[in-house]
């Protein structure tokens, strides 16, 4: 039996045409950051850990001054994912593996939480990271993902637990390498995690790409891979930060499947 239950670790508040690349700028907008807990019968996998407490607390010293510019963190104490884990009755040492979407600092915070943990990233995400400015438009914070971690470095598609279940997939071009998250639940429960392959679900069906990126064809394909996931093979969608879809999505303690 798999369960997976959806983690609010973060919001913030940025320009709305930063997601939404054709619509004028000037428009405020408060996203939700989040991450989802994977309970397997062989362990549990966290896909991404959120933004890390301090941003909250002291937004220049951990986000740095060029990131304050273009949002804010609006998070409320216990907004991030140790104490979400504890809304479960889990502490990071029940997380047997972590999966990193990528490295964005919302999406790796809080990472040095969960030192036990097995690391799962793609080799084209991490070896981008750790050479700044190699990748042109590329540079994130080594503060969020640079600690002693056990980080497994992956080479496109990846099979978590050997059974089809937990499968992570390349979805590359918001950043090198990007990936998202399928479960196969049963036969009639297929969902996906786009995390920032697809902001939004108005990114999917209008066919509009964020301003964040690192190569716009290549995330063209895989919001194309995405969407036919959606769309043919009948896979529940979840988007990175779609606040209309939170509303409506099951807070834990219930499951979203
Ligand atoms: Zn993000």
């Amino acid at each position: 039996m798999i369960s997976v239950f959806a983690l609010c670790t973060g919001s913030i508040e940025l320009d709305r045409a930063s997601m939404l690349s054709d619509l004028a700028p000037g428009q405020p907008w408060t996203v939700p950051v989040l991450s989802f807990l994977v309970d397997h019968p062989r362990g549990r996998l966290l896909f991404d850990t959120g933004v890390h407490c301090q941003a909250r607390l002291d937004p220049v010293g951990r986000l740095g001054p060029e990131r304050v510019k273009r949002l804010t963190v609006k998070s409320k104490e216990g907004d991030d994912a140790v104490p979400q884990l504890a809304r479960l009755g889990l502490k990071p040492d029940d997380v047997r593996y972590v999966a990193n979407s990528h490295l964005h600092f919302d999406h790796c915070g809080g990472n040095e939480f969960f030192p036990r943990a097995t690391f799962l990233v793609q080799r084209p995400e991490l070896d981008a990271a750790r050479r700044p400015g190699f990748v042109p438009g590329y540079s994130p914070s080594p503060i969020d993902f640079e600690h002693p971690l056990d980080y497994q470095m992956l080479d496109g598609e990846h099979d978590v637990f050997g059974d089809g279940a937990v499968v992570l997939i390349p979805t590359y071009g918001h950043t090198p390498g990007h990936q998202s998250l399928f479960v196969r639940a049963g036969k009639q429960a297929q969902m996906v995690c786009a995390s920032d392959a697809c902001y939004t679900r108005d990114n999917m069906d209008r066919d509009v790409l964020p301003k964040i990126l690192w190569d716009a064809s290549v995330m063209r394909d895989s919001l194309a891979t995405l969407r036919t996931l959606r769309d043919q093979a009948g896979a529940t969608m979840f988007y990175g930060h779609d606040p209309a879809q939170w509303q409506t999505m099951p807070r834990v303690p219930a499951p979203v499947i």
